[in-house]
This record gives C-alpha cells, sequence and structure tokens, in this order.
C-alpha cells in the first residue's frame, strides 16, 4: 500500500473566489490531502462547503491576531506532520470615512494591525507549525507588486506586503537548514474579497487585462497551480524567491 503524502495546511480561505481556494483545488488535483481553517465563525459554514467540495478536511479557526486561536490550530492538528503551508492572509483599513487613506495619515492602530495580519502572521505561522513542518515542506506566501511600486490606492497594503516579503527572505534563511523552503508568488490582480477592498480595484483589473505583455488578466487557478508546484517537491531547491504571477505586469514602467 502506498502511504498518502502529509497534508499541506491552506489559511486564508473566505468562499470559492478566494486564491486559496484555488490553491487548494490545485493541490487535490495533485492527490494532496488539505486540512484548510477559517478565520470568522461566520465563514464557517461557507467554507465548510468549499471543503466539502473540494475534499479537503476542515482543521478549526485559526484568527492570526489571537493568539489563542494559533494555539487552538496547533492542538487540533495534533502530532500529525504537513508537508506544506499556505500563507493567504491580509488586511489593512485602506479608506475612511473621507475615501481612501493616504500612507502618510495612517494612524498608529492601523498601521499595527494592518502590519500584525498580513506581515508578521506569516512568522508566527511558521513559528507556530514548525514542529510539525516535515524536511522539504513547501511554505508559499501571496504578496503583490506593490510592495515593491507605488499601486495607487493600494497604499498602507503595499507597505504591509513589503514587510512581508521581508520577512519571507528571514525565514527562509533561518529555516533553510532544517530542510524548510519559503517562497511567494506575487499575483496580478484577481478578483476576490480582498481586492474589491482596494481603492480603484476595478479600474486597475480592467487595465491590467489590456497591457499585461499576455493581455489578459491573471486567474485564480494560474495562482493556484503555481503555488502548489512551489509547495511541491518538483521546487525543492527553490527558497526565499517571490515569483510573479501576474502575465508579465511586473515588465512594465
Ligand atoms: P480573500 O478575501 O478571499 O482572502 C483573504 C483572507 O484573509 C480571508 O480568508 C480572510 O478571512 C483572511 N484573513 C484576514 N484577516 C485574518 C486574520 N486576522 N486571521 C486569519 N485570516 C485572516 O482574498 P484573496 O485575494 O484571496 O487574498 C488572499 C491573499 O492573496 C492575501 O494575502 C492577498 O493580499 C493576496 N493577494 C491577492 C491579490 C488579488 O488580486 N486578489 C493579488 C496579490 C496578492
Amino acid at each position: 500500500m502506498v502511504n498518502s503524502p502529509a497534508p499541506v495546511l491552506v489559511t486564508g480561505i473566505a468562499n470559492e473566489r478566494s486564491l486559496a481556494c484555488a490553491v487548494a483545488r490545485a493541490l487535490r488535483a495533485q492527490g494532496v490531502p488539505v486540512l484548510v481553517t477559517w478565520q470568522q465563525p461566520r465563514q464557517q459554514h461557507r467554507v465548510a462547503a468549499v471543503a466539502a467540495d473540494l475534499g479537503c478536511e476542515l482543521l478549526g479557526p485559526l484568527d492570526v491576531s489571537d493568539p489563542q486561536s494559533l494555539m487552538a490550530a496547533r492542538e487540533a492538528l495534533g502530532d500529525r506532520r504537513l508537508s506544506g503551508m499556505l500563507h493567504a492572509i491580509a488586511f489593512a483599513q485602506l479608506s475612511d470615512a473621507t475615501g481612501p487613506v493616504p500612507v502618510h495619515a495612517v494612524d498608529a492602530p492601523s498601521w499595527a494591525q494592518a502590519l500584525e495580519i498580513s506581515a508578521r502572521s506569516l512568522p508566527q505561522l511558521l513559528h507556530t507549525f514548525l514542529p510539525q513542518l516535515n524536511p522539504g515542506a513547501g511554505v508559499v506566501a501571496l504578496t503583490h507588486h506593490g510592495a515593491r511600486r507605488v499601486a495607487p490606492g493600494y497604499n498602507l497594503m503595499g507597505v504591509a506586503k513589503a514587510a512581508l516579503e521581508a520577512a519571507l527572505r528571514y525565514c527562509a534563511a533561518e529555516l533553510g537548514p532544517q530542510g524548510i523552503r519559503v517562497n511567494a508568488i506575487s499575483a496580478g490582480s484577481v478578483r476576490t474579497a480582498a481586492a474589491s477592498a482596494v481603492p480603484g480595484f476595478a479600474e486597475r483589473h480592467a487595465a491590467a487585462a489590456k497591457r499585461a505583455p499576455l493581455r489578459r488578466n491573471v486567474s485564480a487557478e494560474d495562482v493556484g497551480q503555481v503555488a502548489a508546484w512551489l509547495i511541491s517537491s518538483q521546487a525543492s531547491a527553490i527558497t526565499g524567491a517571490i515569483i510573479p504571477v501576474d502575465c508579465g505586469e511586473h515588465l512594465l514602467a
């Protein structure tokens, strides 16, 4: 009998449009067992339906802003091993009653919240689940070109993604000796709940299809396929990399 591979822990499914959902689908297509978490109680029902559809197992709630929730997820895993992990978590308060908030006007609580949830959560997840990660495990996070260039409306999220990318490089160097690989995909615009909350998203999404070298928008499936590959042993010599999956948009000035 062939042993099934250790599961991959997938965070960040809110609904069937989530990039994390496409990653879970791509992993399942490769026969990889997938454990999924949800953030808020009101998401549980929807995430459970997505998980059932894809043949994923529900692990439990996981809110990275709540240390007790992280510990509970860790306990729910018990002594099972993981062959990988997807970090697909982001939040930043980008608008207020007056409209988009420029980076220079962000207040301290909003700044701390964005960095905590969208950037610190990657090292936090790695630290929490490190004892469970098999040597050779692939961990993938999702970032955006707005970390490196000014993307109008992306504002505070661009700052948080820059921190996420820096944290990724340090974690990749720190955990490489244990055989843990940490990479990211820099995804082009895909219509999801989080993306739709970014001021100007609809205009940028429409423009991307016209100006990207491949002359189309990126799909969630495009991101899912590359993430599943990066998590797998086929990418066993890649760590600390940020791979653009954006139909070539990153090439443009
Ligand atoms: P989404 O809204 O489907 O997913 C965002 C997820 O973050 C949700 O599941 C939400 O519950 C989770 N989350 C927020 N706060 C959390 C917390 N405190 N604890 C745990 N989970 C929390 O949107 P998405 O576009 O699929 O976003 C997934 C990732 O992809 C994010 O990191 C996002 O920045 C990144 N990304 C998205 C795009 C895009 O255009 N959609 C482009 C580049 C990168």
